[in-house]
């Protein structure tokens, strides 16, 4: 049990976390397993996602294990098994054949309705560590290390040791730290989701693109399916390229769209990607696709607040990596709260000890997540045939495709772990060598 988050214990942390989505629910998950004493304020009255289709890709499957076992259990609950295990692209333009097939390791990267992983991670946190209804609005720091207070829309206000803003794409907690310069910006695609039940997908596209993950490439757009909720539902996402800008009255990132602009899209497409088109209802939201690649925040920590997880370094989701990387913030920030927290009796203040360990969050998270930024507008360019080099040569993108996806899948999240703690340890001066994870 973590201690209560009304406790006075003054030589224990208490972190905030702003925003319950899958950044804030997984890394007070893992501050939950270290015994560590947090909140998280919520914007909305319920944990909720839509019910799209995410998956998990092996780096991010490694960091939910680490963050603790019970939480991978969770995903796997609602993880839907793939019929094979390889990610497969196909040429959605002109033939409809299979152009290259990456192996995913053995059950690798399977689908769920985020909707469903959500309600699972949220049974696992005690109502006491939750408020809802909590937006924040603004964060001021003690001087010398001291709390840090926050302001919600509603008027309260609460303190916290440290603040960890996991606020989304549009994340306040960045606003507060680096004003509005350092904002998203549209990347010139939009998407269209939708779950198509598999009653009405498996007559049109046959068992095997029904039952694994598939990848349609083709120019200026392109199309991913792959099977959620146990194989009763096919996922659709569709992503095209727009040289418009985004415009909408209030800013929001989506508005209304209708299958008429998705089958345009594609009208010259093979069949196969029109038949897919097709099963899409008529009415649709569009989703633009902002990401922070060109005015991305400086870094991810001042003093005792950060950011993690889209509110830090929000991509495209082409690459299916972007809550991955979240879920990889919060295991390193688990790591070294806790490394924080047992060490409040120790001599050194608070304040520097949270300073200490958000300084090496960064060190370590920076320039990794800042890659996958860039790189998931160039794996976009990749699929879309907008590759200078690529274009629609298969061999050359299959090699251009490999190494991007090995990068990501294959990261040592152990190592990560054990360098942040070790880092924070030199940086603090104490040992932290050999250290368990
Ligand atoms: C179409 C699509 C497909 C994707 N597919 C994948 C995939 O397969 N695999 C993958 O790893 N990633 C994928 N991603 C990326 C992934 O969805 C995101 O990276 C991830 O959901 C971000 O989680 P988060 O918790 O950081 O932010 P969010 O999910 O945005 O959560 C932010 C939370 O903060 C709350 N909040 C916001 N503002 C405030 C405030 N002021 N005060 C309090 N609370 C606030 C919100 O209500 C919300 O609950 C995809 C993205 C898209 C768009």
């Amino acid at each position: 049990m973590s201690p209560s988050p009304n406790s006075t214990n003054t030589l224990r942390l208490h972190v905030a976390i702003i925003g319950g989505g899958i950044t804030g629910l997984t890394l007070a998950l893992g501050l939950q397993t270290r015994n560590v004493s947090f909140t998280i304020y919520e914007r909305a009255s319920s944990f909720k996602e839509i019910g799209a289709g995410i998956g998990f890709s092996p780096n991010a499957e490694r960091a939910l294990k680490v963050i603790d076992p019970r939480v991978h259990d969770a995903y796997k609950r609602v993880a839907t098994p793939n019929g094979e295990d390889f990610f497969q692209w196909v040429d959605g333009r002109h033939t409809d054949e299979i152009i290259y097939k990456l192996y995913l390791g053995q059950q690798g990267f399977q689908g769920c309705r985020r909707s469903d992983f959500v309600d699972e991670l949220a049974t696992m946190i005690p109502g006491e560590n939750v408020r809802f209804d909590k937006q924040i609005e603004g964060i001021v720091e003690e001087e010398n290390g001291g709390r840090v207070r926050m302001r919600f829309k509603d008027g309260s206000v609460e303190e916290a040791d440290v603040v960890i803003g996991c606020d989304g794409i549009r994340s306040r907690t960045r606003h507060v730290l680096f004003g509005p310069s350092h904002a998203p910006s549209y990347t010139h695609k939009f998407c269209f989701r939708a779950l198509i039940p598999l009653p009405s997908a498996l007559p049109k596209l046959g068992v095997h693109r029904t039952s694994t993950r598939f990848m349609y490439n083709g120019p200026e757009a392109h199309i991913i399916t792959y099977p959620v909720a146990m194989g009763e539902i096919l996922n659709v996402l569709l992503v095209i390229s727009d040289s418009n800008p985004w415009t909408t009255e209030d800013g929001r990132h989506t508005s209304s769209g209708s299958k008429q602009e998705a089958l345009a899209a594609f009208a010259n497409w093979h069949p196969t990607a029109r038949t897919i088109v097709d099963l899409l209802p008529e009415q649709l939201d569009k989703w633009a696709i902002f990401d922070m690649h060109d005015r991305p925040a400086p870094y991810y920590a001042r003093g005792s607040v950060g950011i993690a997880g889209d509110a830090a370094h929000a991509a495209g989701p082409h690459l299916g990596a972007g809550a991955g990387f979240g879920m990889e913030d919060a295991l390193v920030l688990a790591a070294l709260l806790e490394a924080a927290d047992k060490r409040c009796e120790g001599g050194k203040s608070k304040g520097e000890l949270c300073c200490g360990a958000l300084e090496t969050y960064n060190e370590v998270r920076y320039e990794r997540t800042q890659w996958l930024v860039g790189l998931t507008r160039e794996a976009c360019d990749l699929f879309q045939w907008q590759n200078e080099s690529a274009g629609s040569d298969s061999r050359k993108f299959a090699e251009e495709i490999t190494w991007r996806f090995q990068k990501i899948w294959e990261y040592d999240i152990d190592g990560m772990v054990r360098g942040a703690l070790e880092g924070f340890g030199t940086k603090s001066g104490w040992p932290e060598k050999g250290q368990e994870i």
